[in-house]
């Protein structure tokens, strides 16, 4: 009898990258088996609309992307609560918690990252009231929180805290942000555009605590009630919103030869130095050819195309991620865009900046070897398109241009 050609996928994590990988594999391979797994109870959902859903401006329907009767009728094996604890590659097998086994002839990894919880005496997983903001579990509970809580401590210096303050502030709490850096986004941002977020927030009475952390959090009955600041201030609370980063998932790769730095190693294909093993989306550091480095990104349009991608090539195509992410979010009253590299990702661009206090429009350009690479818009954000098209030109541009290209 002949070998069987069905192949056998596996898909660990099924955020948008998993997902998306797992659908594009089906829409070319109708035989082969393919298997999603996830820690989570859920199928996919929409992480960038938890902020909406604190707001109540989107409902459950809105969050959630596919049911298990959509992968069922497309024939890929949805298994929840499914976490992956070990990976033989050699063996090309994976293991879940229950001892369970998943063979495999091509893997992708797609497992994200989770969040850091506040790291101060006193805040132990007991104390009530203190939030990460990753989950659908987390903005359940969050949003219920809110319907009984007062004053909230919100900490960290990026955009999960900045969502947190403005979900807080949106219900009428009193919101104390503390932030350990000199302003929000320290690296994207220079003085004048840190100046005009803290502007922007304290308009909508967001008080923001520069230089601080929590040194403890203070409970009675079980339930958070304040923070001493490492600037030696009491804030009485009853609730914490922790936005403070990311730990990539890739403890179960331990032992295996795939190679893991801040995130998957991979090449500008999404494969990692382990034949027919790939990883995709945020816990990918994956080989970026529009700057000739390797890259890690955290937004969802980002998720989804290495998704596709990575989807592609496990049938065997050749393609490469060469988009330009862009996270897109409300700022308050106002609204913000970051396109592209940044010194986030790449330390050291030349930047040139402008500020527009009266009208708080704010436009940060980033350049790697004179091409445009990235961008920061706050306020008046009509520039994106132009900023994207020209990053995708990949044109050098003379230096006296660089700085005309602001408020043009
Ligand atoms: C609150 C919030 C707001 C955001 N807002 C924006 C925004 O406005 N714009 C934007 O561009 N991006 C935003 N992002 C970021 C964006 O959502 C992520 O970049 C994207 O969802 C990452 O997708 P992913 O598929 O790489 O990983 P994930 O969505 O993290 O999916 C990974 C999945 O794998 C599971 N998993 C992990 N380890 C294992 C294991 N060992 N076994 C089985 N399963 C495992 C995880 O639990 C998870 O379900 C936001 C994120 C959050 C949390």
């Amino acid at each position: 009898m002949a070998a069987s050609t069905r192949k056998r996928y596996l898909l660990i994590g099924n955020g948008a990258s998993g997902t998306y990988a797992a659908e594009t594999i089906r829409k070319t391979d109708t035989e082969g088996e393919i298997t999603l797994l996830t820690n989570e109870p859920y199928p996919l959902y929409n992480r960038v609309a938890l902020p909406p859903f604190l707001r109540d401006e989107a409902k459950r329907e809105k969050v959630f992307l596919r049911t298990p009767e959509q992968h069922a009728q497309k024939g890929i094996k949805l298994l929840v609560d499914t976490p992956i604890t070990v990976l033989n590659t050699e063996a090309r097998v994976a293991t879940g918690a229950d001892g369970q086994e998943f063979p495999y002839d091509r893997l992708l990894i797609a497992t994200g990252g989770r969040p850091n919880p506040l790291p101060a005496p006193g805040a132990t997983p007991d104390v009530q009231g203190i939030y990460n903001f990753q989950y659908w579990d987390d903005a359940t509970a969050i949003r219920e929180r809110i319907n009984t809580a007062r004053h909230a401590v919100v900490v960290g210096g990026s955009y999960i805290a900045y969502e947190l303050a403005e979900a807080y502030r949106h219900h009428g709490l009193a919101v104390t942000w503390l932030i350990r850096g000199p302003r929000f986004l320290r690296r994207v941002l220079d003085e004048d555009g840190g100046a005009l977020v803290d502007d922007i927030a304290r308009a909508v009475g967001v008080d923001i605590i520069y230089g601080g952390e929590v040194a403890e959090v203070h409970s009675r009955e079980g339930q958070v009630c304040g923070v001493t600041t490492t600037t030696g201030q009491h804030l009485s609370c009853d609730t914490i919103g922790v936005g403070l980063g990311v730990k990539m998932n890739v403890d179960f790769l331990e032992g295996t030869p795939i190679t893991v730095r801040n995130g998957i190693v991979t090449n500008e294909y999404l494969e990692t130095n382990v034949p027919d093993v790939f990883a995709a989306g945020d816990v990918a550091e994956f080989f970026d050819v529009s700057i000739g480095l390797h890259n890690q990104m955290g937004t969802w349009n980002n998720s989804v195309s290495h998704g596709r991608i990575s989807g592609a090539n496990m049938l065997g195509e050749r393609k490469f991620y060469n988009d330009v992410p862009m996270y897109s979010t409300g700022l308050f009253d106002s609204r913000i865009r970051v396109m592209g590299l940044t010194p986030e990702n790449v330390p050291d661009l030349e930047s040139w900046e402008h500020l527009d206090a009266p009208n708080r429009n704010y436009q940060r350009l980033f350049f790697k070897d004179g091409r445009l690479v990235g961008g920061c818009l706050i306020g008046d954000v009509r520039m994106q398109t132009r900023i994207i098209q020209m990053i995708q030109t990949r044109q050098v541009i003379p230096e006296p241009d660089r700085e005309n290209l602001l408020a043009a």
